[in-house]
């Protein structure tokens, strides 16, 4: 087994819509392809993965630094021991070689698009859906099983609306996650006013029916003062959860409100590295059996590191089920599956060509069902196959 050719190209994310703090519109997204000499009904399996939905590509990194190191290495270097399948962990310790330790940034995502595209590629070397590969490689059951899902949405209409027809906006969308099969939803806050943004949790929870079912993200937007006065204002809707109150790296601030808001707080789609995480367990004041963890391997150097975080979190009493990572799409719902994790978010329509599930994928009862397709499946999705198949 040996690798052909790496690609990567730059898609543009469909965008149209905006949190507290991004305008998703000029987003972008690193796609990768790994070619190997093995074929399938005489054409090469191909491996692709991409680093992950609300962020932009590393065209400059994978094409100047990681591609060429994996050029240069010698090939049975990055190959498990039987030289069947790519070794993950060689092939991300190869592409880092000579970066320094710390600022895990860009290159972060990079490396998790690279990665990723390993293990889509060793899945469908055995012809089977990557959740069963990663089970296998860490020690998990393989059966077929499902996904508890949230459907992300609620953001604010570019351009702002005023606050009725906004609540309308709102509730309109949960209803239409809901005919689709969600049951647990997700808004953005911190865009409008504390009062406007109460607004919109009340009429967010008159559809969802639960605060239990409800969950408010606030994309680090707060200072401590503001994020300490939405703690107190939301603390009575008993939400699902309070996602990033403030920057993702003021653990003093996540721990502030952690000691001042009994519910769930979410954070962790911003932390890109095991280190980064084993600070928030040092210093943010998480609590094992309540918050939520949403480390995100394309953006975090990939499922290797991913699993360090897990094994950190385990460590220091956390439960995996606490992780639902960042990023609605195939590959994350395949790691949640595939390492047990308490589930994975979906963004029903957006974020197109990444975002979502294929129609193949069953959502209903609050979960979502991984296809049998080789690997992540990324070819069923109408929007990507275009993509992967105009790719010269
Ligand atoms: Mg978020």
């Amino acid at each position: 087994m040996r690798i052909l050719e790496i690609r990567e190209r730059t898609v543009p994310l469909e965008g149209g819509v905006a949190n507290a703090v991004i305008d998703f519109s000029g987003h972008t997204v690193s796609l990768v392809a790994i070619v190997c000499d093995r074929k399938r009904c005489g054409r090469p399996i191909v491996g692709y993965g991409f680093n992950s939905i609300g962020r932009h590509g590393q065209s400059g990194i994978l094409r100047d630094r990681m591609i060429p190191r994996l050029r240069a290495a010698d090939p049975s270097s990055l190959l498990d021991g039987e030289g069947r399948y790519l070794d993950p962990a060689a092939i991300s310790s190869t592409a880092m070689r000579n970066e320094k330790p710390g600022g895990h940034g860009d290159r972060a995502g990079a490396l998790g698009a690279l990665e990723l595209a390993v293990w889509d590629l060793n899945a469908k070397l055995d012809d089977e859906p990557a959740y069963r590969t990663i089970a296998r490689a860490f020690g998990r059951s393989t059966g077929r099983r499902s996904a508890s899902v949230y459907a992300a949405g609620g953001y604010y209409a570019p351009g702002g609306s005023d606050s009725e027809s906004e609540s309308s906006r709102l509730r309109a969308e949960l209803a239409h996650f809901r005919a689709l099969g969600f049951e647990a939803f997700k808004i953005k806050i911190g865009g409008a006013t504390l009062d406007r943004d109460l607004v919109r949790v009340e009429a967010a929870l008159e559809e969802a029916g639960a605060g239990s079912r409800l969950a408010v993200d606030a994309n680090g937007r707060f200072d401590r003062t503001r994020a300490l006065e939405y703690a107190r204002a939301l603390a009575p809707f008993g939400l699902r959860w309070f996602e990033e109150p403030g920057d993702p790296l003021d653990y003093q601030l996540n721990h502030a409100v952690a000691e001042a808001y009994a519910g769930p707080i979410a954070t962790g789609e911003n932390l890109f590295s095991a280190i980064d995480v084993a600070n928030l367990l040092r210093y943010g004041g998480m609590r094992p059996g309540r918050d939520v963890f949403q480390m995100d391997p394309g953006l975090a150097y990939g499922l290797t590191e991913y699993v360090r975080m897990i094994e950190s979190l385990e460590a220091n009493g956390f439960d995996r089920r606490q992780c639902f990572p960042h990023g609605g799409h195939l590959i994350n719902l395949h790691v949640a599956v595939g390492l047990d994790l308490g589930g994975c978010e979906a963004y029903p329509g957006v974020f197109q060509p990444f975002g979502g599930y294929p129609a193949e994928c069953d959502v209903g009862a609050g979960r979502v069902w991984p296809t049998d397709a080789p690997g992540f499946g990324l070819e069923q999705k109408t929007e990507l196959r275009r993509i992967i198949s105009d790719w010269p």
